[in-house]
């Protein structure tokens, strides 16, 4: 293969394949042998700093959108597209907050356990850091109507960015068209596409149905797909790892924790530490683990249970196609609270047994209770999340009961999405009792509510209000 021309270029992630493509091709897949694709950088042509502080040199100039975001502040390490043709809505202003709640739930010390906040952006999830890096793309080769399929914070993202073209001229215009599963979205999600004026289609099915038909309308109509599988989104969320590593003075945690969905997250945050790495900015990369929820495991059975590993490319596929054949023949459908991550064949697959070879990682998986459970700890931190994204924290308790993580070691936990977006399963959790508590949550195993921070409910008169407040809910007011 001839080495390519340009400082970014696309390129097959099968090492045995590595054909590439101009960076203003629209490609989901490898045209020659149908692996994903990377965004990939000729770094002789490219302008990186010699060390990461120098970034922190742009918040003298915030002014200036493209420093104001914290995607674009980094935008030496994605500089697929130039800077007039970048998109943002000033993602990224996320933060990074060790959280003592949740250090004491995994039995970890204070100061060691990091909660990496994601629903801080702008549509209240990490989507907006990919969706910048595809919305600019689409802009690059001129796209002006974007579509994907969404367990939900995908298609707000989507409609989110669209609708902050709405006030430009026509030519500068973007359509946001959503596909979504039926009664499967959570309602948080679900308004923002619909209050952000997205076109919202409802299919009746579940996110693999959605994501299906939105291929074959995006190529039958020649629109822009956004979903994970677009290379250029997952150059957007490598920025989450800058962000942690800069909260941390630039020095490097022992290790990533993930919730696992589309795997997109983890794939990006892999090629991000990968690069680092071989830009000599980072001495080593920290390990990761990928936690799927119990009810949408796959990545865990075929990691864990079928010993399928990264293997320099030759994976075995047939052990990935037998076992979703069967997945088909049981009609096993994914079923689990954390509607986020409630994916059964993940896009990513590929690439992220490459991210947990690159970073020696491990996959687990979590159950429901185990999910809201680590979410009522998260919450009681102060800044709530939805459920999905608590499974990272509910991995990190078992990775620290397995003896994997010791006492000690920096653990930041990405979380997510905003708990707004799903405020129906956090009520139901801190004020159902016993049998109501089994009837809303049962359907996904859960059945106690140990952490539940009841509402106390009371007479309208003031002694019995007295009288309530001083037996409320733990006994004490911080117990
Ligand atoms: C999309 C999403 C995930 C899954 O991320 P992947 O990159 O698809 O693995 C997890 N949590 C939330 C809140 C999400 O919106
Ligand atoms: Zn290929």
């Amino acid at each position: 293969m001839s080495a390519p021309a340009e400082a970014a270029f696309q390129r097959c992630i099968n090492p045995a394949c590595a054909a590439t493509y101009g960076v203003a091709e629209i490609l989901t897949a490898c045209k020659a042998c149908g692996e994903l694709l990377d965004v990939a950088y000729d770094w002789n042509r490219q302008t990186v700093p010699q060390k990461l502080t120098a970034f922190e040199r742009k918040y003298a100039t915030r002014r200036y959108p493209l420093h104001f975001s914290g995607v674009w502040r980094f935008k030496e390490l994605l500089n697929f597209v130039s800077d007039d043709k970048v998109m943002t809505i000033g993602e990224g202003q996320t933060l990074l907050r060790p959280e003592g709640e949740c250090a004491r739930y995994c039995g970890l010390p204070e100061n060691t356990v990091f909660l990496q906040y994601e629903g801080l952006n702008p549509s209240g999830s990490f989507k907006d850091n990919g969706m910048s890096a595809g919305f600019s793309h689409a802009k690059l080769v001129g796209a002006h109507k974007m579509a994907c399929a969404s367990t939900g914070n995908t298609s707000a993202s989507l409609a989110a960015y669209a609708a902050s073209t709405r006030s430009l001229p026509a030519d500068q215009r973007m359509e946001a068209l959503v596909f979504v599963g039926s009664g499967r979205i959570a309602l948080g999600k679900l308004s923002q596409s619909l209050d952000y004026g997205a076109k919202t289609i409802q299919i009746a099915g579940y996110f693999d149905d959605a994501m299906k038909r939105v291929r074959e309308v995006g190529k039958a109509l020649g629109i822009y797909l956004v979903n994970s599988v677009n290379p250029f989104r997952l150059e957007g969320q490598k920025t989450i790892m800058y962000r942690i590593l800069e909260a941390l003075n630039w020095e490097v945690p022992d290790w990533i924790v993930v919730p696992g969905g589309n795997l997109g997250n983890s794939s990006a945050f892999a090629k991000a530490f990968q690069e680092l790495k071989e830009l000599g900015l980072i001495p080593r990369i920290p390990r990761l683990a990928v936690v799927n929820a119990s009810g949408a495991n796959t990545l865990h059975r075929i990691y864990n249970e079928l010993g399928v590993r990264w293997n320099g490319g030759k994976y075995d596929r047939a052990a990935i196609e037998t076992f979703y054949a069967q997945m088909d023949a049981e009609k096993r459908d994914a079923n689990t609270i954390a509607s986020a991550i409630e994916i059964n064949r993940p896009v990513n697959l590929s690439k992220c047994l490459r991210a947990l070879e690159w970073m020696n990682g491990v996959v687990l998986e979590a159950t429901d209770q185990e999910i809201l459970d680590a979410k009522a700890v998260i919450g009681r931190g102060g800044l709530g999340c939805e459920p999905a994204s608590a499974a990272s924290v509910a991995g990190l308790k078992q990775l620290v009961e397995k003896k994997i993580v010791s006492k000690g070691e920096r653990i930041a936990c990405v979380i997510t999405g905003h708990e707004l977006k799903a405020a129906n399963a956090t009520v139901a959790y801190h004020s159902l009792h016993g049998e109501d508590l089994v009837h809303e949550l049962g359907k996904y195993g859960v059945r106690e509510n140990k952490l539940a921070n009841y509402p106390v409910q009371v007479k309208n008169d003031l002694n019995e209000i007295i009288k309530a407040i001083g037996d409320a809910g733990h006994g004490s007011w911080d117990a």
